[in-house]
């Protein structure tokens, strides 16, 4: 088939085109399909899970700190009541009673004492946890969002370019012969349509031509369209 050097040259482009169009198309189809924020979003509902977990913890550290605060409040109190009747008190066998139970308070008082700041070492150790399970969460959602506007634009940037390389691409095919823009179509629609050829190697299939191959698409004239005998694409020279 007859084909000005102009021509074959368009059909190029438009073979190109239909690669950066196909690649264009998958990247979008990429974004849309939405894998890698699906994944993010994987990662914020996990940080969240465990920053409700460490929060219901303290929580729970907390009323055991407040059970605790109340023992020796009670304990506390039965030791000012107790040292009040010992002063009171005219009995000796009395006194005797009252300070034999202020003793065993005491020591009570110093075991809850002991208690109490194993229960508030372990707030402050939740509470730092906390602390930085909430910095992971806003990070975890901050990256969420970010990823979200950047797949939101980046959508935006390959839909307006795949929009000009569709126009380039129906623009290119419209000036073509009407012969040669069927052979294209048909080509295309197999396949890569057309290719370079670099030395003896066909672009579109990178399989070197055999020599007959070769001889004979060197031979073929500047302006017939001469075509790889392995993938059937056109050869531009
Ligand atoms: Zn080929």
């Amino acid at each position: 088939m007859k084909a000005s050097a102009t021509q074959q040259e368009q059909v190029l482009r438009l073979a190109e085109l239909d690669q950066q169009i196909s690649a264009t198309e998958s990247k979008i189809e990429d974004i849309r399909d939405g894998k890698l924020i699906a994944e993010l979003r994987q990662v914020l509902i996990h940080s969240s899970e465990r920053l409700l977990q460490a929060r219901t913890e303290l929580d729970n550290i907390e009323t055991e700190l407040r059970r605790s605060e109340n023992d020796i409040e009670l304990v506390e109190k039965r030791i000012s009541q107790d040292n009040d009747r010992l002063k009171s008190s005219s009995s000796h066998k009395d006194a005797e009673g009252i300070q034999h139970e202020l003793v065993s308070l005491k020591s009570r008082l110093s075991n809850l004492e002991d208690v109490e700041l194993e229960i508030l070492e372990r707030k402050e150790n939740a509470s730092t946890e906390l602390q930085a399970l909430s910095a992971t969460r806003s990070e975890a959602a901050a990256t969420v969002q970010s990823a979200e506007q950047e797949s939101a634009s980046e959508l935006i940037k390959l839909q307006s370019g795949l929009a000009l390389l569709v126009a380039e691409h129906a623009k290119l095919l419209a000036g073509l012969d009407e012969d040669l823009a069927a052979l294209y179509v048909r080509k295309a629609s197999r396949g890569i349509a057309a290719a370079k050829l670099i030395g003896r190697d066909c672009n579109a299939c990178r399989i070197a031509l055999t020599s007959a191959a070769y001889e004979e698409v060197i031979a073929t004239p500047r302006d017939e369209i001469a075509t790889c005998t392995n993938c059937q694409a056109v050869l531009i020279r």
